[in-house]
């Protein structure tokens, strides 16, 4: 079997599920699991909504509200079939409804927990492979529906809740290992408690549901289906002239989506590696490109593509303590656990220790508590730039190169990350269209 998975691109009008049903189709003999994400912006016209209606703003929720009806009863009212078209209004009607049920019990308390907001953002990938199953069931494809929150079990971390995996690979294989089936389709993103409530996997989380389901059930490939024409050397939206990467191997890939590069989960990859399964990078706009392979091999030497992760903060402690001195350092980092802060880089000298964090949180806290140990300085508005690639700074050639071509370029922190597959480095947000550029400009034009 096979796991296709879309993205919310991908299934944003009939016509773009159409593709997508083509590309399914075209892997009926291999018994598809089609695993999609919400259609379109849904996720964020959601997000809106419980973020409204907890503020009490009517007006704004019935407008995400409006934009979502419009978005799903247009796409299903394109169906042929008179009976399948009905049913599915009839469905879309219903959690419509519950929609704004739930948005009018938010704007009563004016709050909004993590729970009733997974509660909200699920009806994304319901409502969207409702449609997407009547349309196969329209184009005389044999399809079952299921619900992935039967087999995606999750704990009660809304919002990022984290998979119980070998219940969850048990759940998966008896709830979808059905030789017969001709084209099975699931939601990506959503999951459920031990006691039953709905749970999201946190944005982005569809790829990570098709990578399970494919590791359940021993794929013999996953395709991620997008907008872009594979893992590209960069954000195209960046640099309009990145170009597609043909394989990548786990570890690059890893990297490169834990650095920001969105077009994979970060944690997409690690069932498959576990399981050995490759992982294709496609274009539903150009079915007919190979898009990028990921899988076991190792990749040959060099530079393979560039990550940035904007809005970060460098927080740096200064502190003689340090001199000679054993523990420090975990003083420091058990500061960070408490707060439930992860650091992505970290650097050290003798008198102080600086470290990378994500930047949407507030910091006021961890800074007080960090004060007991020295001196705190924050730096807000910077960002990460990272290059991926195979054994890239066993080449000292390629280090010289990147800071050759970054003359007067503020970088604030480097690091050579613990794989051999990462140079990282810390620049102003203001800075990092010119230093991507550049660093593009020299590794790949
Ligand atoms: P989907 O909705 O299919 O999950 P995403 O928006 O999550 O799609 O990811 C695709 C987007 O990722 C692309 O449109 C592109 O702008 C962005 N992106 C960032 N880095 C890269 C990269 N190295 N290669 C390709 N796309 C990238
Ligand atoms: N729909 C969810 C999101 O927008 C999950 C996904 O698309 O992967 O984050
Ligand atoms: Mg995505």
């Amino acid at each position: 079997m096979v796991v296709l998975k879309f993205g919310g691109t991908s299934v944003a009008s009939i016509e773009k599920i159409d593709r997508a049903l083509t590309i399914a189709e075209a892997a009926l003999p291999e018994h598809p699991v089609l695993v999609s994400s919400a259609m379109g912006d849904t996720t964020d016209h959601l997000l809106d909504i419980t973020r409204s209606a907890a503020r009490g703003s009517r007006d704004a929720t019935n407008e995400s509200v409006r934009v979502i009806r419009e978005t799903h009863l247009n796409a299903a009212g394109a169906i042929d079939d008179t009976s399948i078209r009905e049913a599915c209004l009839r469905d879309l009607e219903t959690s419509l409804r519950e929609i704004e049920s739930l948005a009018t019990g938010i704007s009563l308390i004016q709050e909004c927990s993590r729970r009733t907001q997974d509660a909200i953002l699920a009806f994304g990938e319901l409502l969207s492979t409702r449609i997407i199953a009547a349309r196969a069931m329209d184009r005389g494809i044999n399809t079952r529906l299921v619900d992935s929150r039967d087999f995606m079990l999750t704990d009660e971390h809304f919002t990022q809740a984290s998979v119980d995996i070998d219940a969850t690979y048990s759940a998966i294989q008896a709830h979808l290992n059905d030789a017969n089936a001709t084209l099975t389709i699931a939601q990506g993103f959503i999951g459920r408690t031990r006691s039953g409530v709905t749970s999201t996997l946190g944005r982005g989380g569809s790829d990570y549901s098709a990578a399970l389901i494919g590791a359940a059930l021993h794929a013999s490939r996953i395709e991620i289906w997008t907008d872009v024409d594979g893992i590209m050397t960069t954000d195209p939206r960046l640099v309009p002239t990145a170009r597609t990467v043909s394989h990548m191997s786990y570890a690059e890939a890893a990297e490169l989506a834990f650095f920001g590069a969105r077009v994979v989960h970060p944690s997409t990859i690690q069932p498959a590696v576990d399981r050995n399964i490759p992982v294709y990078v496609r274009n539903t706009n150009r079915p007919e490109g190979a898009g990028t392979r990921i899988s076991r091999d190792t990749s040959t030497p060099g530079v393979r593509a560039l990550a940035t992760k904007a809005d970060i903060s460098v927080v740096t402690i200064h502190s003689s303590r340090m001199l000679n001195a054993y523990g420090f350092l975990a003083q420091i980092f058990a500061v960070f656990d408490r707060h439930r802060i992860s650091v992505d880089l970290v650097t050290t000298s003798e008198v102080s220790v600086s470290m990378s964090v994500d930047d949407e949180r507030d910091l006021s806290d961890l800074r007080q508590e960090l004060g007991t140990l020295g001196r705190v300085e924050i730096e807000q508005k910077q960002a990460i730039i990272s290059l991926v690639g195979q054994d890239i700074w066993k080449d000292s050639r390629t280090v010289a190169r990147v800071f050759g071509v970054l003359a007067g370029i503020p970088i604030r922190m480097v690091s050579l990350g613990n794989s051999d597959v990462n140079l990282s480095l810390v620049v102003p947000s203001r800075q990092v269209s010119d230093t991507v550029s550049r660093l593009h400009a020299e590794f790949f034009n």
